[in-house]
């Protein structure tokens, strides 16, 4: 492998039909990782039933996301809509004393009307603020993909977070709550107590950030998180994602440099989970050697999964399709893939399928829209979405994460013994 890796790869720049779910997918998982949030969408009917849909079978008491629905009326009247919000607001919080960060969701109607929801979320902070801070980020489906809905809701947080001179350890992007707590108990085992999440559980526990802060991002799409969190002062630190043994390693290796943990300690810490994790890796990952693998873009996920799935599991990288690309956050695991896979940023649906059917991977990673037509085609299929429901970050789910792609190659063969 060259030491550059993919890093200074051509990209296949494309702009046309894209094939993904929208950002409001990802209030499905930031209502559950922060406890005393709403999320109030200010959409239409379609944006309604795309989260009750996402959202499944889940059954609340105390549902923690709704729709302000627009009607065509608000299309005709916009200090309307601003008046029918304010009212809608203030039923809710009435209501909900426990809600103490309100979030205004932008969605494609909203925005095709100009409703200005930073300006309705200043009004609203004045009217109900400090006891419920309201925020507004946008989770429409123009120009986005699902994952970014995390993105913009973190980024726009940011700028209302304490400032501290602190010297800190803060790591960005929403985990399951088991997941995080086996990095914090492997950072606490180095001697890093004390880590600020963003997002944190409640809102008075939300981080402080300065010049002393050190991110360490959790999730590979947060490149505008990240930038707000930079304007604030605070340091990214570069490091693969840690999806599987090495990647893991990698990254809290890059954490135990920058806060100088002795390599006895870090070894002390690591061996255990590194060999349960090489072992379940090397166990689920059989079906996938010397196996060719497409991603089509679509969960922001493909970059590090292509090192996991190349490095790890012995896979080959037909196509690494992702939506954006952004090389100061996968430059490390860029630098880890070996030179071959065309890279491509963005979207054009029927040209990205053509290469597909020309290479013929024994497996390809897509959106839901795409899987139905390529499975019928004969080609075998993972949904990238799965990905993001799932926990499949560090030492002990790095297993899980190689049979979630495992899978559906096991399906195929068994399939075609089955035919023969
Ligand atoms: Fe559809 Fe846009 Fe609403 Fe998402 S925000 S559900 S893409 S209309």
């Amino acid at each position: 492998m060259s030491a550059q890796g993919c890093q200074s790869a051509p990209v296949l720049r494309e702009r046309g039909q894209r094939e993904v779910f929208c950002g409001l997918t990802s209030i499905v998982w930031l209502h559950r990782k922060m406890q005393d949030a709403f999320f109030l969408v200010v959409g239409s009917r379609t944006c309604a039933h795309l989260l009750q849909s996402a959202a499944g079978v889940m059954i609340f008491a105390e549902p923690r996301f709704g729709t302000a629905i627009l009607e065509e009326t608000d299309l005709a009247g916009l200090a309307d809509a601003q008046d029918e919000l304010d009212r809608e607001v203030a039923r809710l919080l009435s209501r909900r004393t426990d809600i103490r960060q309100l979030f205004l969701v932008g969605s494609c109607p909203s925005e095709v009307i100009k409703l200005d929801l930073e300006k309705a979320a200043e009004r609203l902070n004045a009217q109900h603020g400090p006891r419920t801070r309201v925020i507004n980020f946008s989770g429409s489906g123009i120009e986005t993909t699902f994952t970014q809905g995390e993105d913009a809701c973190l980024a726009a947080m940011v700028p209302a977070l304490a400032a501290t001179e602190k010297r800190q350890l803060l790591v960005a992007g929403a985990l399951p709550d088991a997941v995080q707590d086996q990095m914090l108990a492997l950072l606490s085992g180095m001697g890093i107590e004390d880590v600020a999440l963003l997002p944190a559980a409640r809102a008075e526990d939300a981080p402080a950030i300065g010049p002393g802060t050190v991110v360490a991002l959790a999730q590979p799409f947060l490149g505008d998180t990240l930038a707000a969190l930079e304007r604030r002062g605070a340091r990214h630190l570069p490091a693969p994602f840690p999806f599987g043994e090495q990647g893991t390693t990698a990254w809290l290796a890059a954490i135990a440099a920058e806060f100088g943990v002795d390599d006895a300690v870090f070894e002390r810490v690591t061996a255990a989970p590194r060999a349960r994790a090489r072992r379940a890796v090397a166990q689920a990952a059989a079906p996938l050697a010397d196996r060719s693998v497409f991603f089509f873009p679509d969960s922001q996920l493909e970059i590090p999964l292509a090192r996991f799935l190349t490095v790890e599991c012995g896979m080959q990288a037909v196509e690494i399709g992702t939506p954006f690309l952004h090389r100061q956050v996968m430059g490390p695991d860029l630098a880890a893939i070996a030179p071959g896979p065309t890279l491509s940023e963005g979207q054009d649906v029927d040209r990205q399928l053509d290469r597909a059917r020309a290479a013929r991977p024994d497996l390809s990673v897509c959106g839901l829209g795409l899987a139905n037509p390529l499975e019928a085609e004969g080609l075998t299929t993972k949904w990238a979405i799965e990905l993001v429901f799932t926990p499949v970050h560090f030492y002990e789910q790095a297993g899980d994460l190689a049979g979630l792609f495992a899978r559906p190659l096991r399906r195929r063969d068994a399939l075609r013994l089955e035919g023969a």
